[in-house]
């Protein structure tokens, strides 16, 4: 996203199955390569996975 990605906003580059259009691709972002999926993050579900962003992000707003 241009200006970055807010938290809270949906990235533009999510398809409908909540997968990366950009995946493997150059303009993918360097932070978004280096991040490796962890339970404790992600969950094992879209649903947890959404809480757990959620409330990390609710918990770091400034
Ligand atoms: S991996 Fe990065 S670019 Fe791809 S959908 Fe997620 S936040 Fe967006």
């Amino acid at each position: 996203m241009p200006q970055g990605k807010p938290a809270g906003v949906r990235c533009i580059q999510l398809n409908d199955d909540n997968l990366c259009k950009i995946f493997g691709k150059p303009e993918r972002p360097d932070l978004c390569d280096r991040f490796a999926a962890t339970e404790d993050v992600c969950g094992t579900t879209n649903e947890e996975a959404l809480w757990l962003i959620s409330s990390l992000e609710a918990a770091t707003q400034s």
